[in-house]
């Protein structure tokens, strides 16, 4: 009997057990047509990927029963809530395992103090709908479909730090089948290393999130012409540099082989048009405007990025450098080079997604998380969309020129964004050496067993920086073929504050 059949044999043993638990909330092959939507429900085409069966449990003390069985039977397991994650096996599985997907807890409330408790199935847009009638923002993603618990950086970082900074308590099912709570009073390490710690730790159920009074958004969306790419990249440096003095500034820089969309975002509604985005008005290479200036919110602008995507097969990666109009020039010739090289078709595209000192600050300010952010401007570059092989390769090359071309030029930056971030990237190591031990001391202490580690399908888990136990750290290559960081220690500037 191979070891993989070993395996088939432990999940087909959990979803036996699961059936009996939860009689009609397990989805097998038995019911083909609810079984292919399950198996096809992830936003890229490479995650549809057929699992001995999917359960959904309402609430925490199902999801604890479903984590005992699986417990039991030692079989794998993947975590889903929305499946927005490109990267295959994440928030999916083969038949050697189960997927618990979390959908079904998708309750939202608010409490007298003004803390929003939202379950971990739930969308940014069914938050944001919940939070307008009230007159309350949060900090959350751009695109509505996706799911609170996966997010990290919403649209206006540099307002309130990155959204896993507003997180004020996470209730957490931990490998034991114990659910407890994790903020500053309680369990203050757990809930500093799930504030980008990803699914190493427990599985989250609820997240209390910090509301804001409703922030009104000025946003427009423009799509210019590629050529005009030297004058589109010195725009948006400018814009970056003033970031650092507004932190109501938002931007996004989005190169397409056909054209660049570049969102000009501005916490509130000036009477004018803020100066800051007049490199912008004043280039002669716009297209169109998809959304012209408007005044709304952070629902109206999800709705205004929200497009319907046909089921496609998707590749994503992220880099985190410095600014600097050489370098991003040197970047889109790179890219160019890239696409130039890509069969028809294929839609390869990258995005400049500014983070400023300040919006490090405001996440430091909130007693830090476990990403090591620098206090410096930076900004992560992703390039995503393709096709199998081809896809991967070119993605892999893009990331590999961004980050080369940002070491020769002291500009490469070791964090990576874990939202954004191809598989074969070493997200944890971008935290930096301070942050990677404090996680592997805490998931430790809370899943002695290492359950999460183990038994997980896939992510970006503690158990594949074990070999950074990390004496030679800052030379040894990330085992990913990716080049060096050389600023692991620096990068490790934002430690955890519990
Ligand atoms: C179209 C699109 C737009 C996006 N826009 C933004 C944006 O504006 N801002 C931003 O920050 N990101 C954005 N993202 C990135 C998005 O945040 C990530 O893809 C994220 O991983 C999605 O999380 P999810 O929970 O919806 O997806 P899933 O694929 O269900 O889960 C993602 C990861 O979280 C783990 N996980 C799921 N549930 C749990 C749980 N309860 N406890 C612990 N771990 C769990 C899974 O195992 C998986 O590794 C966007 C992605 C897409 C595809």
């Amino acid at each position: 009997m191979s070891v993989n059949q070993h395996a088939v044999d432990r999940a087909t043993a959990a979803r036996g057990l699961l059936e009996a638990a939860f009689p009609g909330r397990v989805t097998t092959i038995d019911a083909w047509s609810e079984y292919e939507s399950e198996r096809d429900r992830p936003w890229s085409q490479t995650c549809w990927i057929p699992a001995a069966a999917y359960v959904q449990p309402s609430n925490a003390q199902e999801v604890a029963e479903a984590l005992a069985i699986i417990q039991r039977t030692g079989s794998k397991f993947a975590l889903r809530t929305t499946g927005h994650t490109p990267n295959p096996g994440f928030s999916s599985v083969d038949e050697s395992g189960v997927v618990i997907d979390l959908r079904r807890l998708n309750s939202i409330s608010l409490d007298g103090d003004g803390v929003l408790h939202a379950g971990a199935g739930s969308t940014w847009g069914q938050i944001y709908s919940f939070l307008e009638d009230k007159q309350l923002s949060a900090t959350g993603g751009r695109d509505r479909a996706v799911g609170v618990t996966g997010f990290l950086l919403g649209a206006f970082p540099n307002l309130h730090g990155t959204g896993a900074d507003g997180v004020k308590n996470f209730e957490v099912v931990l490998a034991d089948s114990t659910i407890v709570n994790a903020n500053a009073g309680s369990n203050p390490d757990l809930y500093c290393v799930l504030k980008g710690g990803g699914s190493n730790f427990g599985i989250v159920t609820q997240f209390d999130i910090a509301t804001y009074p409703l922030l009104k958004v000025q946003y427009a969306i423009n799509l210019y012409n590629p050529s005009d790419y030297l004058n589109i990249i010195n725009a948006t440096v400018q814009v970056q540099q003033t970031m650092e003095t507004d932190p109501k500034i938002g931007l996004f820089t989005n190169f397409h082989a056909g054209f660049v969309a570049v969102g000009l975002l501005y916490a509130d509604w000036p009477d004018e048009k803020p100066k800051v985005f007049e490199p912008f008005s004043n280039l002669t290479s716009l297209m169109t405007a998809v959304a012209p200036t408007t005044n709304g919110t952070l629902l109206s602008l999800a709705k205004a990025m929200s497009h319907l995507l046909d089921p496609q097969k998707r590749t994503i990666s992220s880099v985190t450098t410095k600014v600097s109009v050489d370098l991003y020039s040197e970047v889109h010739k790179a890219y160019l080079n890239v696409v130039n090289g890509l069969p028809a078709g294929f839609d390869f595209h990258y995005t400049i997604q500014p983070v400023t000192s300040a919006g490090v600050q405001a996440g430091e300010d909130r007693g830090g998380n476990t990403m090591g952010l620098e206090k410096v401007p930076q900004c992560s570059e992703w390039p995503k969309d393709g096709d199998d092989a081809a896809a991967q390769h070119a993605v892999n090359t893009m990331a590999r020129n961004v980050q080369s071309l940002a070491k020769e030029r002291g500009l490469q930056l070791g964090y990576v964004s874990m939202t954004f971030a191809n598989a074969s990237q070493d997200v944890l190591r971008g935290y930096g050496v301070e942050n990677i031990k404090k996680m592997q001391a805490t998931a430790a202490e809370y899943d002695h067993d290492g359950v999460f580690q183990k038994l997980q399908n896939d992510g970006f888990l503690l158990r594949v920086v074990h070999y950074a136990v990390l004496a030679d750290y800052s030379t040894k290559d990330a085992g990913h073929g990716q080049a060096t960081s050389s600023n692991g220690a620096e990068s490790s500037s934002a430690v955890c504050a519990s």
